[in-house]
């Protein structure tokens, strides 16, 4: 085979232009990337070795080597994993596998951050941040189950390009060789590559070795001392999961799970037990500080991964836990699961459906815990994760209520904090409330100021405000403790005090139908409201209606959403109805009252968040008015001046 040279593809460039050019102090997390990589070559030839009988647990055992050159100035981490064929290479090698490094790009062009470097380091970006601290590095590959010494070399000074070759290795497994710059050939002592190991990988399962110069005493010759050579294994290499509790330190969490998760910052909360009984298991699962920018998309993979006896099996297992917990990292290890254990199998595993049940009871209590004890990560988590949380109350009936009182809202009494729960909420309900009452929208202040508050706020009672796009349809319809959740913005409100008001209604009801017959085209009824106190009107669903803002959500969808007539509720208190009312009584037939009647319902319209239905004549009535408001008024003024 010929030496080929390729280019990078753009974004390659684009991030080791970054990588270059990175300021992170932390340049040494090039190597941990590097290693988790041989870890993760080694996870591989490991699974593979249980089937397939070409690949053979190699006579040394699994193993990380690091070799320092302080005469070359390069820095080699070995391992004799899965390794690469020349055109997995060129694959793997040329464009960007890593999840963790597109989103790392996406984040840039999200935040607008293309000139903060020091973010790469604390992302962790695969392979290419080996360009941190070498400005060379070559990859000599050869694939575990090649039948010759037949490997490849690849080769980049991350110029643009890459170049492969053909190159004879003795076994099988990827050397990675770093060229390092200058000013960080300290890698290449020892201490140091202590230092970074420890820090950064420790974890790792596979012992990391590394050949020690030690003085011994000299065999021949009796007092002397000779230098040798020892391989000496510098991680603990035990699988911190299967570790005691005790003994793990916070920040040997914390690097494990941005080992697993990409992530760049520290998780909120580590979960790490050991569930015996009907099925055995170690768990160990963490939440994270900060949602992952996918977390919505429909390729967003969930589940921890899965391991059993010790060996990865999968590195996402979504049958090991609910959607609605899809936030959740970490690692799941099976004593009871057969090694060769297939998806088939595990959608249909009594053992899996006990360890997803474990697992989401664990999680729920963690997060019960953390509510109790550690409110400042509790509001962190909700910021972050509170939305996927609260799609359980639509998906697990058994679980609604747990889930619900996991949840923290802002309200009438909170304002636009959201910490309200729905405990506070219920210890606050007035005499003779029953229902829990919620209105949706898409922002706090709003809503606040909205006239559909007006009854309620008379009374006291406390309303949630809801900003999520799926809120009507994960409360409508919800019941909590007894009360029922009710949206103010559809179906009637009973106040008491409508009671003594609909005494008087009787005067409004040829008014009410006058409008109606007016409005028939755009509302489908036209009644008195329990809800208004100071404003004129407002529109309202009936109790099963698309909530308003779903209706919105599902039109920008491009979804076609059936016409939905509302409801004009008008406030007999309001003067303009005594106003109509004297009018109408006079004469039905003057066109003012018809004026005024659409001239209120485009007003509700506006209230609603929508536009006037006429926009043109709305402000052409408005103007009228104005002009006549103005008339009456100048004369008077004139008067007083002169
Ligand atoms: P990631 O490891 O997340 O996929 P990287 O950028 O770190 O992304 O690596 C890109 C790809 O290169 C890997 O997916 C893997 O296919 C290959 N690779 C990197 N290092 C090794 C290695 N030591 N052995 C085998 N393949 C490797």
């Amino acid at each position: 085979m010929p030496t080929e040279k390729y280019s990078f593809k753009t974004e390659v460039n684009q991030l080791l232009d970054l990588m270059i050019h990175s300021l992170y102090s932390h340049k040494e997390v090039g190597i941990r990337e590097i290693i988790s990589n041989a870890s993760d070559a080694i996870d591989k030839a490991r699974y593979e070795s249980l089937t397939n009988p070409e690949i053979v647990v190699p006579k040394e055992g699994w193993k990380i080597r690091i070799h320092a050159d302080k005469d070359a100035g390069t820095l080699m981490i070995s391992d004799n994993g899965i390794g690469m064929t020349r055109e997995e290479a060129i694959e793997a090698l040329g464009t960007i596998a890593h999840s963790g490094t597109k989103e790392f790009l996406a984040f840039l062009k999200e935040k607008n951050m293309e000139n903060s470097p020091d973010l790469i380091g604390q992302f962790g970006v695969g392979f290419y941040s080996a360009f941190m601290i070498a400005n060379k590095v070559t990859v000599l590959s050869r694939k575990a189950n090649s039948k010759d010494d037949t490997a490849v070399k690849w080769e980049s000074t991350a110029d643009g390009s890459f170049v492969v070759d053909h190159f004879v290795k003795d076994s099988s497994g990827t050397d990675i060789i770093l060229h390092l710059h200058d000013d960080e050939k300290k890698y290449l002592d020892d201490w140091q590559i202590r230092n970074v190991i420890s820090k950064y990988s420790d974890y790792i399962e596979y012992p990391i070795v590394m050949d020690v110069e030690r003085e011994e005493d000299s065999a021949l010759e009796k007092g002397k001392k000779v230098k040798i050579l020892k391989e000496e294994q510098i991680n603990s290499g035990k699988a911190i999961w299967l570790r005691d509790r005790s003994d793990i330190k916070e920040n040997e969490y914390n690097e494990f799970y941005k080992h697993i998760s990409h992530d760049f910052s520290d998780p909120l909360k580590a979960i790490h037990y050991h569930a015996e009984g009907t099925t055995d298991f170690i768990s160990l699962l963490f939440i994270p500080a900060h949602a992952p920018l996918d977390i919505f998309y429909k390729e967003f993979r969930l589940g921890p991964a899965l391991y059993v006896k010790k060996v990865q099996i999968m590195d996402h297992c979504e049958e090991l836990i609910p959607p609605y917990l899809r936030f959740i990292r970490g690692v799941v290890d099976s004593s009871d699961l057969p090694l060769n254990v297939s998806r088939e199998i595990l959608q249909n595993n009594r053992q899996v459906t006990i360890m997803k049940n474990n697992i989401t009871r664990k999680v729920l209590d963690a997060l019960a815990e953390m509510k109790m004890n550690d409110s400042e990560n509790f509001l962190a988590f909700s910021r972050e994760f509170g939305r996927v949380l609260k799609e359980g109350i639509h998906y697990d009936h058994a679980r609604k209520e747990v889930i619900a009182d996991l949840l923290l809202f802002s309200s009438t009494t909170s304002g636009e904090a959201v910490t309200r729960t729905l405990d506070d909420y219920i210890a606050g309900m007035k005499d003779g409330q029953s229902d829990i009452y919620y209105m949706t929208g898409t922002s706090i202040r709003e809503m606040a100021d909205s006239p559909y508050l007006e009854a309620l706020r008379e009374k006291e009672y406390e309303v949630l405000f809801l900003t999520d796009d799926i809120d009507d349809l994960i409360f409508g319809g919800f019941e909590y403790k007894g009360k029922k959740f009710k949206s103010i913005l559809k179906g009637d409100i009973t106040l008491d005090r409508t009671g003594e008001k609909r005494k008087s209604a009787e005067q409004f009801d040829k008014l009410i139908d006058f409008m109606k017959a007016i409005l028939s085209d755009d509302v489908k009824e036209v009644r008195l409201s329990g809800r208004l106190k100071d404003s004129p009107c407002c529109l309202v669903g009936d109790e099963g209606d698309l909530d308003p803002r779903m209706e919105k959500m599902l039109k920008s969808m491009g979804q076609e959403v059936p016409v939905q007539k509302k409801i004009l509720e008008i406030n007999p208190e309001h003067p303009i109805f005594t106003s109509m009312k004297e009018l109408f009584e006079g004469d039905k037939s003057i066109p003012l009252l018809e004026e005024y009647s659409r001239l209120l319902l485009d007003q509700a319209l506006l209230l609603a968040g929508s536009r006037p239905k006429d926009p043109a004549r709305f402000s052409r009535y408005l103007s009228q008015l104005m002009v006549q408001g103005a008339r009456r008024k100048l004369p008077a003024e004139h008067g007083d001046t002169t």
